[in-house]
């Protein structure tokens, strides 16, 4: 088991530091230059109405864009480098695709009142965005947050036979998924599993709206990734071998599993068991 921890406490500094660094270069880099033209549109627009319009560019980017591009090798039937034998069903994607757009902007509808609500003025002024102390915090705390809560609400979702049965069986139609189907789930799991276990954290640190739209974009990669098929993803096909397997790796990260006797690598992997 300590094995097995020690892999989990490495994929948690792992993912801490490449958050870090991806908050630092949006906050002190990409940001500071689009200030002026952000505070424009919110004059023009309205502040929430321009902060929604940014918040699903921000996620479409992310989803679309680079999930799309997460697709291609699977649609292409690129055999290099896939986890699974099986070839990806491109018209049981097609059929997916209207749960999986409604699931999208349930998210955007759902997480955008929620900020607005709980977390105060100041982490929506662009003018005051987050030091690399603060950063530092927020990003441990959210992922921590985010594998416990993720990992004990998707383990729920399997060994309650009926929630199973009525929730959770039908993200696992696809036991070798491909990139986009990351949300292609019951929309009451989309909330409880996927949505509530992401903002959680955020909501607790007070944290500030940019710092949650970069863990926002890097956490859809993260999914997208993880959910391709293929060796491109960062978590040495944990979450593939879950929807292979059912009842190994419930979490992100491996930690949780690791402390349960549930994390299991695929065969062939390095540190697989
Ligand atoms: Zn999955
Ligand atoms: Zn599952």
């Amino acid at each position: 088991m300590w094995d097995g921890v020690l892999q989990g406490i490495g994929n948690l500094a792992s993912a801490i530091t490449a958050l870090l660094l991806a908050e630092m270069v949006v906050m002190d880099v990409v940001l500071p230059p689009w200030i002026p033209t952000i505070e424009a549109f919110e004059s023009l627009a309205g502040k929430w109405q321009a902060m929604a319009v940014l918040g699903i560019m921000n996620s479409s980017i992310a989803f679309w864009g680079i999930g799309g591009l997460f697709a291609l090798p699977a649609l292409l039937k690129v055999s290099r480098w896939k986890i699974q034998a099986k070839t990806c069903d491109a018209s049981m994607l097609l059929r997916s695709l209207p749960l999986i757009t409604f699931n999208h902007f349930l998210g955007a509808v759902l997480a955008l009142p929620i900020l607005r609500y709980t977390l105060p003025e100041t982490s929506f002024d662009w003018r005051a965005l987050p030091s690399t102390n603060v950063l530092a915090r927020d990003v441990c705390v959210w992922l921590v947050v985010e594998e416990v809560l993720f990992f004990y609400v998707h383990r729920w979702l399997h060994e309650n036979k009926k929630m199973y049965a009525a929730v959770h069986k039908l993200h696992h139609t696809w036991t070798a998924p491909v990139s986009l189907v990351a949300i292609y789930c019951n929309p009451f799991e989309h909330v409880v599993s996927n949505i509530l276990p992401v903002l959680a954290g955020p909501v607790l640190c007070r944290s500030h709206a940019a710092a949650f739209g970069v863990f926002l974009f890097v956490g859809t990669i993260h999914t997208l990734a993880v959910h391709s098929g293929y060796w491109i993803c960062d978590d040495k096909g944990m979450h593939d071998e879950h929807h292979a397997k059912f009842s190994v790796n419930y979490g992100v990260l491996g930690l949780m599993d690791a402390l349960y006797g549930t994390y299991q690598l695929p065969a062939g992997t390095k540190s697989a068991d």
